[in-house]
């Protein structure tokens, strides 16, 4: 984010996302889809991404219903090759890519004891390797414009354990720590490199959870806020990591978990 931009623009402006493009991988459903409708509707043009191409392409097909500019990029984040031809044929064909949302991730429920070594190396694929896959490529085009947005999706397990998860647990770990290194390594090209960590929303990852009314019964008393949190209610973080408004803000994780994560 250059200085003019910051200093040009004022109150509700420093957050809007007019003339942006923003690539969310994982956004055929759940959180991504939600972040590139909230990001789409600040403003924004967005770039959808994940395997299933139908899928996809219905994902794209409601946020173009509902008015929006929307493209797709179907491709598996975890191959490093693959997204790198993906992210330059965006780049060249779609246009310059200004905000980055990683979040497409996995989700795997075993005790440690049991847990299957091809999940385990599965979940850092999926969770972690692909922050770095698309980072880099999407960064390399962003340093050379010396301008870019990069949210990284944590997680609550970003800082807390919960039973049954603990490979998910040190790839979200990994993620706080990697949004730190990328922001080191990239604020001086004029990067900024935040993660939010949500707290449980509703969503297919979570659906064994929502499906166990002895969850939800601890989930709420255990949130000091009492209860799951509603998709939409991560668009304003989203929204401010992605705009002018965090110009100075860089390598920083941000909770949005009903405080969770401040309680014991
Ligand atoms: P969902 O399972 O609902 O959606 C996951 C999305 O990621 C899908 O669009 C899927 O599409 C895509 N995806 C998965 N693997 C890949 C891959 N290898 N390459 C490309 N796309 C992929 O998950 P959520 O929306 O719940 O979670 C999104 C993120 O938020 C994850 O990182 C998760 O860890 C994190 N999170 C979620 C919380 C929650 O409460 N739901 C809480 C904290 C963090 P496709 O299958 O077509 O590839």
């Amino acid at each position: 984010m250059n200085d003019s931009a910051i200093t040009t623009k004022h109150g509700l402006a420093l957050f809007d996302l007019t003339g942006k493009q923003a690539l969310v991988t994982g956004s055929s459903q759940g959180i991504g889809l939600s972040l590139a409708r909230g990001m789409a509707n600040a403003g924004a043009s967005v770039l959808l991404n994940g395997r299933d191409t139908a899928k996809l392409e219905k994902a794209a097909e409601s946020l173009t219903q509902e008015g929006f500019s929307v493209n797709t990029m179907v491709c598996d984040v975890t191959d490093h090759a693959a997204v790198a031809d993906a992210v330059n044929a965006a780049e060249k064909n779609v246009g310059p890519i200004d905000i980055l949302v990683n979040n497409a991730g996995m989700q795997h429920r075993t005790p440690l004891q049991d847990f299957d070594p091809v999940m385990f190396e599965k979940l850092l694929q999926t969770n972690i390797s692909s922050v770095f896959n698309v980072g880099q490529a999407v960064a390399k085009h962003m340093i050379t414009r010396g301008a870019g947005k990069i949210i990284n999706i944590a997680s609550v397990q970003t800082a807390l354990a919960r039973p049954g998860i603990a490979p998910y647990t040190a790839t979200k770990g990994a993620v706080g720590n990697l949004t730190k290194g990328m922001a080191t390594d990239w604020a001086q090209y004029g990067l900024q490199v935040n993660a939010i960590a949500p707290g449980y929303f509703d969503t297919p990852l979570n659906a064994a959870l929502v499906a166990d009314p002895e969850f939800t019964a601890w989930l709420e008393k255990r949130t000091p806020a009492g209860r799951w949190g509603q998709l939409e209610e991560l668009t304003g973080a989203c929204i401010f990591l992605a705009s002018a408004a965090s110009s100075f803000v860089n390598g920083h994780t941000l909770f949005v978990d009903g405080a969770i994560s401040a309680s014991l």
